[in-house]
């Protein structure tokens, strides 16, 4: 019968040691954290324009489920009535 509370006292500090030992274990480290500011801080060319800028910057707006980035609002809504008439392009890449 005690073996029966010894298994359960060794359980339930098993998890209380778990418990301990894994917050020590942060999913974002550093590198990550650097990682994501590298990210962020990409070049990427306004498709209208021609112009490259910090992804930070620009003004985002997906079209087709596909993200594009605009240095400024204007080339984005020039781009869009551009893209108002649609163009026989299929062009899956893959
Ligand atoms: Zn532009």
């Amino acid at each position: 019968m005690r073996l029966l509370i010894l298994c359960l006292l060794i359980y339930l500090g098993y998890r209380l040691f778990k418990k301990l030992v894994l917050p020590e274990q942060s999913p974002t480290t550093l590198e990550e954290q650097e990682a994501l500011m590298r990210v962020d801080d990409v070049m990427v060319k306004d498709p209208y324009c021609e112009t490259y800028f910090p992804k930070r910057k620009g003004i985002r707006k997906v079209i087709d489920g596909k993200a594009y980035y605009f240095c400024s609002t204007a080339c984005r809504d020039k781009y869009l009535e551009d893209a108002d008439h649609p163009k026989e392009s299929s062009s899956n890449e893959k």
